[in-house]
């Protein structure tokens, strides 16, 4: 049986962290990356204030997922561990910025840290077609081997910038409301820590290896940063 395809019956009585010790916990055997191996897949949840702990957040490593709820667990539609489900609150603003870094997405209200921001929006595709895969945003846990494209279709999420020290991350989510529904890959992004009003809000794309390597663009996230940025 495939990791996606979970047995309904099971799950219904024991709500989100039952989904995520059923479908995503003991599967990591299966990585293809040793590195990946090593880390315990986490489950990230946010508290009852909606707010998630992303206090030691690694970006480079991808092993975390958000499970949110769902009819199996007895809660409302409010329920602070349904963020996604919710929609985006927090208001934003699509910025140019300058020559070099072209548009990027700036908050228009303040933004705590760990909070739920938006989600990254886009067509699910396959990674290794014959095409530009410079709005793709990889899928590692939830259905591994896809991607989400917003290249041709997608939200505010796909002006999120680059920067080397980010205050934002993208986190897999395993979101429906009915278990009986058809599983998405969905991406949300959270804040990783206080966003003022105005401020751009970044995303590391990039392994610290590949940053340090030195080839590549010369990265501009800051005034005298070290970093490049490599190439598609
Ligand atoms: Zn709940
Ligand atoms: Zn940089």
């Amino acid at each position: 049986m495939s990791p996606n395809t979970p047995p309904f019956g099971e799950i219904l009585n024991f709500g989100c962290v039952a989904v995520f010790q059923l479908l995503y916990k003991d599967t990591k055997d299966s990585l293809e990356d040793p590195k990946d191996r090593e880390l315990p897949r986490k489950l990230l949840q946010p508290n009852k204030a909606g707010i998630l702990n992303l206090e030691h957040f690694n970006h480079i490593s991808n092993q975390k997922i958000i499970v949110e709820c769902s009819d199996a667990c007895g809660c409302s539609d409010s329920c602070p561990r349904r963020r996604l489900q919710q929609g985006q609150k927090k208001r934003l603003v699509v910025f140019y910025e300058n020559k070099i870094l072209g548009f990027g997405l700036r908050a228009a209200e303040p933004i705590k840290a760990g909070e739920y921001v938006t989600e990254y929006v886009g067509t699910v595709l396959t990674p290794r077609s014959n095409r530009d895969p410079s709005y793709d945003l990889g899928i590692e846990i939830v259905a591994e081997g896809l991607a989400i494209d917003s290249r041709k279709c997608g939200n505010l999420a796909r002006f999120v910038a680059h920067a080397c020290d980010p205050n934002a991350a993208f986190i897999e989510t395993h979101s429906r409301i009915f278990e009986t529904d058809p599983l998405i890959p969905r991406v949300s992004l959270y804040a990783l820590r206080d966003i003022a009003i105005g401020e751009a809000v970044t995303i590391c794309y990039y392994s610290r290896d590949k940053l340090a390597s030195g080839k590549g663009i010369k990265c501009a996230c800051r005034p005298g940063c070290p970093n490049h940025l490599p190439k598609n």
